[in-house]
């Protein structure tokens, strides 16, 4: 019995530390907060010493000519997770976007309540983030605003299968071409900054789509149920500008 309770006292224990902030968990809000994040973890450092740091409050524009931004997405959204942090949907197939000539294929996306970037401080209810990965592991990642209005069907397909509770995967019944989620128009600022959350690495390429879409005050206000706030601030542009 004694032996019992204390493998159960020490199985209590590293819950706990799991939970609670053991080494390396972070969250968005107190004592592991984005302000914190630099200091919880050895490889988070760059949360606190990087110079090209996102999401970034869209401004001080250079008109440029950006290219047409070309999407061929080929495969499907497949599983959807709360993974503690975000709802995240993973993908499969060829799902791919070329910028300067790199083939980037979409691994997962991900949502945000509100959104992470702000467009000349103009904050949105929800953004999603399209993950998309070079061969040499380099990372472009697609930002899409979401504002209330119209119910949104392709993200119906999402919230049908989600599980709130954390870590449960669940294959989505209607799988479906996440270009669904697209708008019309592709137009896009561009710059360069980082992953938006631990461990907050640079040389992420951003493209920022203009046109933004409709999500009913219903489905956004689902997503914000199950993630929270999961924004986090703006960072200084620094020496940056931003494309367009
Ligand atoms: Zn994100």
């Amino acid at each position: 019995m004694q032996r019992l309770n204390r493998t159960l006292a020490a199985l209590a224990f590293s819950l706990g530390a799991l939970w609670a902030g053991g080494h390396g968990q972070w969250s968005y809000h107190g004592a592991t907060g984005p302000s914190h994040w630099g200091d919880l973890d050895p490889n988070f450092l760059m949360c606190k010493i990087g110079s090209n740091q996102s999401p970034v409050n869209l401004h001080r524009f250079i008109q440029a000519q950006l290219p047409r931004l070309k999407v061929v997405y080929r495969g499907n959204a497949m599983e959807v997770l709360n993974d503690g942090h975000s709802v995240k949907v993973t993908t499969i197939g060829s799902n791919e976007i070329v910028v300067d000539g790199i083939p980037f294929n979409l691994v997962q996306f991900h949502f945000h309540t509100p959104s992470e970037h702000t467009l000349q401080g103009r904050s949105f209810p929800m953004e999603a983030h399209f993950v998309h990965q070079s061969p040499s592991g380099e990372l472009l990642v697609v930002a899409l605003f979401f504002e209330e209005g119209h119910y949104n069907k392709a993200l119906e397909k999402i919230l049908n299968d989600l599980d709130g509770h954390v870590g449960v995967k669940s294959h989505l019944k209607e799988m479906f071409n996440p270009g669904e989620l697209f708008p019309r128009k592709l137009d896009y600022y561009r710059y360069s900054g980082s992953l938006t959350t631990p461990p907050c690495s640079e040389g992420v390429r951003w493209i920022v789509l203009k046109e933004r879409v409709e999500a009913s005050q219903d489905q956004i206000q689902r997503f914000q149920e199950v993630m929270g706030e999961n924004n986090r601030p703006t960072q200084p542009l620094k020496a940056r500008t931003i494309l367009e």
